[in-house]
């Protein structure tokens, strides 16, 4: 008998989206059935990744340490990375700046009065910094703080390749931990396409297009800006220092771009990231450090995103933003997307940051936040593009330096 030929989950991804779109445009009106019906089972499958990222994260990183071996290699993979990490997110509040300059004529001048918007969580940049540093082992797991998971992993990883040989029991139960894990995290994305549509469908059936409609010039440079930098310097990096051609590497990572899109978590979007990255040619212990790390401090869709809305804002209160604002802006939001969990609606809230060290007024999110799941999924996809691209140029550069090591011994 012939064998059912089973659609890749790329397609099946694929086909929950265009599903979840439909579905949701024939629920405009009845946003109520999608919401009260549909969400449930979106909301099941986010509260099973979330379940699963923490042991992922904790163990991938750990791993990913360990199997380097050499502390000057972590070394060297670590640093390579942040500077990724950080110039390519300084340019993107950069250009989220520019594309805002250029839209800020276009702008709707939305009537400034009876906003209020309550701040949540902690602002202050001193605060973020504080807090990335855990002051109790286990705390950091049952809260999920991501940050300071990947330092206990961090300091973890190190400790077990300086004591040695005497920790290949430990290593070797870590590893079976990571595999194990992995294999739950398998498990959940194989349920993906189901939570993509219902946690597409009820966004579409809620916001439809007439609140689309009014904001709709803030979206368009945002998106702009989030397809420009992906284009432009995701495949500058992937081609230049990555040896991969930009359109294999986008290939690739459709399956990826898909869920973070539909997801708009990050976090949630980890293992599919790493799969994408791998069959893209990255090294496993790398891709296993590099992610998950970009997943909590890599947002260059939320500093897009962060640039074009301080500019917004500030045009609709009329205010005029200086040069030494706007790079006031660029150092804090790429500051602040370091303090961003990889979670759906985070960056909003990182927004107040940004906006209190020019001085704006933090009332103004309230004139995006209705939109903020539209912002939210574009800046997601680009995120974790990011962080993917990263990986593909962090494990090349790593494999033409072993190269040259070996041709020298
Ligand atoms: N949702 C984004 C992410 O997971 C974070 C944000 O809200 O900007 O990457």
């Amino acid at each position: 008998m012939k064998e059912k030929k089973k659609l890749s989950l790329a397609m099946q991804i694929f086909i929950a989206l265009i599903l979840a779109i439909i579905v949701g445009l024939l629920l405009q009106g009845h946003s109520s059935i999608a919401e009260n019906y549909i969400k449930p089972f979106g909301t099941i499958f986010l509260n099973l990744v979330k379940f699963i990222v923490v042991p992922v994260v904790l163990f991938s990183i750990m791993c990913g340490i360990i199997s380097m071996s050499d502390i000057k290699q972590v070394g060297s993979v670590g640093l390579k990375t942040v500077v990724f990490y950080l110039c390519t997110t300084a340019f993107a509040v950069s250009i989220g700046l520019f594309f805002g300059s250029i839209f800020h004529n276009l702008f709707p001048v939305v009537a400034t009065t009876d906003l209020s918007y309550e701040v949540k969580g902690s602002l202050s940049l001193m605060d973020t910094i504080v807090n990335i540093f855990p002051s109790n082992f286990v705390q950091p797991m049952v809260e999920a703080n991501m940050l300071q998971v990947i330092v206990m992993a961090l300091i973890l990883g190190f400790a077990i390749i300086l004591v040695g040989e005497k920790t290949h029991r430990v290593v070797s139960a870590f590893n079976d931990f990571d595999a194990i894990f992995m294999k739950c995290m398998e498990m959940v994305l194989s349920l993906s396409p189901i939570g993509v549509f219902c946690l597409l469908c009820p966004v579409i059936a809620v916001n439809g297009p007439k609140i689309i409609g009014s904001l709709a010039m803030v979206l368009l440079a945002a998106y702009i800006a989030y397809v420009a930098h992906a284009v432009v310097v995701y495949s500058l990096t992937v081609k230049l220092m990555g040896g991969l051609s930009p359109i294999k590497f986008f290939k690739g990572m459709l399956p990826a771009i898909m869920f973070a899109f539909s997801s708009a978590s990050s976090v949630g979007t980890l293992p599919i990231n790493m799969e994408c990255t791998e069959k893209l040619g990255a090294k496993k212990e790398i891709a296993a450090f590099v992610l998950p790390l970009g997943a909590t401090i890599n947002m260059d869709g939320t500093a897009i995103y962060q640039g074009i809305c301080a500019i917004f804002i500030a045009s609709c209160y009329g205010i005029h933003l200086t040069l030494g604002q706007m790079l006031t802006i660029i150092l804090t939001a790429t500051l602040a997307s370091i303090g961003t969990a990889g979670v759906p609606g985070a960056g909003m809230i990182m927004l107040a940051m940004v906006l209190t060290s020019v001085g704006l007024p933090v009332d103004g999110i309230a004139l995006v936040a209705g939109v903020d799941r539209i912002f939210d999924m574009g800046r997601t996809t680009v995120n974790i593009t990011g962080d993917a691209a990263c990986t593909i140029v962090v494990s090349n550069l790593e494999a033409k330096k072993q190269a040259k090591l070996a041709a020298r011994s």
